[in-house]
């Protein structure tokens, strides 16, 4: 059931509302403008009701406020008001709401306008959701990874807190392919995704798929010990797959990390790190690949084997 959150100073109006749109919908009601703020920042909400007058913050303030912030930005938001002159309607709208409805309101209009909205929302979230996974495996696409990684690192400055990066490829994957065929190779991309993902689930993990047969993933709030760790039972979770390799090359398919770990400060910059992590990876597939080879917070080399 989408959620809906009503913002409305008057416990009557709201109920009202509720009472509306109960049966399609999971609402959560909020009697101040503070409230709502905080209610919506939770970003589980597919629409916004709310009331233009408020006492302390009113609507179109809260309304500026829910533009402003990336989590509620897209949530569609319907003014409910009783100022029926058309400034506010134009007001409101400029400001960025998606419609206008006043006081006193007609439940099935009420009810069309939230559909409709609604509808458009989960149409936006599905587009977006297509333009951002990448199709074979089902991870984060590349396009999604330059996006997340720029947020995730500012956000690792500001905080002063470390992140990881850890780059990872497929082992003589060029061999697989040949010996397998391409449709063969294509579910090994989309098993060796899978185990990596199953392995970094928690909200400040990441992975995308770089390119090819080659993923990035990103880690916050660990140090490079922990995190080294955790990517060597990736590795060897991957290799526990047992999908044969052509007998040439090894018994089974494996990849090569390479990772950082940094406590970024302000003039740090991320392509830099990137190209750290990039250069462990070649240093793993210099020296024999399945392994892991990571720089440390004082850039120290750590080796897996
Ligand atoms: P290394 O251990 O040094 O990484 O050797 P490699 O053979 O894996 O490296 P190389 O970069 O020479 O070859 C990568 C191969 O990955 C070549 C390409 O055919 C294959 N590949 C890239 N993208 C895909 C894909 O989407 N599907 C399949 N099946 N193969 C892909
Ligand atoms: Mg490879
Ligand atoms: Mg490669």
């Amino acid at each position: 059931m989408e959620k809906v959150l009503i913002v409305d100073d008057s416990a009557f109006q709201a109920a009202q509302l509720k009472s509306i749109l109960e049966n399609e919908y999971d609402i959560t009601i909020a009697q101040t403008a503070e409230d709502g703020l905080r209610c919506s920042s939770s970003g589980d909400f597919s629409l916004i009701l709310l009331d233009v007058v408020m006492p302390g913050m009113d609507g179109f303030t809260l309304l500026k406020k829910l533009q402003e912030q990336i989590i509620t930005q897209n949530v569609p938001v319907i003014l409910i008001t009783s100022l029926s002159d058309v400034e506010n309607e134009q007001r409101g709208l400029i400001l960025g709401a998606v419609d206008y409805i006043t006081k006193p309101f007609k439940p099935l209009i009420v009810k069309a306008r939230v559909n409709t909205h609604i509808k458009l929302y989960q149409y936006r979230r599905q587009i977006e959701q297509q333009s951002t996974t990448d199709q074979l495996t089902g991870v984060a696409n590349r396009r999604r990874y330059e996006q997340y990684s720029i947020t995730k690192w500012n956000e690792a400055v500001r905080l002063h807190v470390p992140i990881s990066i850890c780059m990872f490829d497929i082992d003589r994957f060029k061999v697989y392919n040949d010996t397998f065929g391409h449709p063969a190779g294509d579910k090994v991309i989309a098993a060796v995704a899978q185990t990596a993902s199953s392995h970094l689930k928690r909200s400040t993990d990441f992975l995308a798929r770089y390119g090819g047969e080659e993923f990035v993933a990103l880690s916050v709030g660990d140090s490079s010990e922990k995190i080294f760790k955790h990517f060597q039972k990736i590795r060897q979770a991957i290799e526990d797959l047992h999908i044969p390799h052509d007998p040439s090359v090894s018994e089974w398919v494996t990849v090569s990390m390479g990772g950082v770990t940094i406590v970024p400060e302000t003039d740090s910059a991320y392509d830099i790190y990137l190209k750290i992590a990039d250069t462990m990876l070649y240093d793993a597939k210099k020296n024999g690949r399945n392994m892991v080879v990571w720089a440390d917070e004082r850039m120290k080399q750590l080796w897996e084997k």
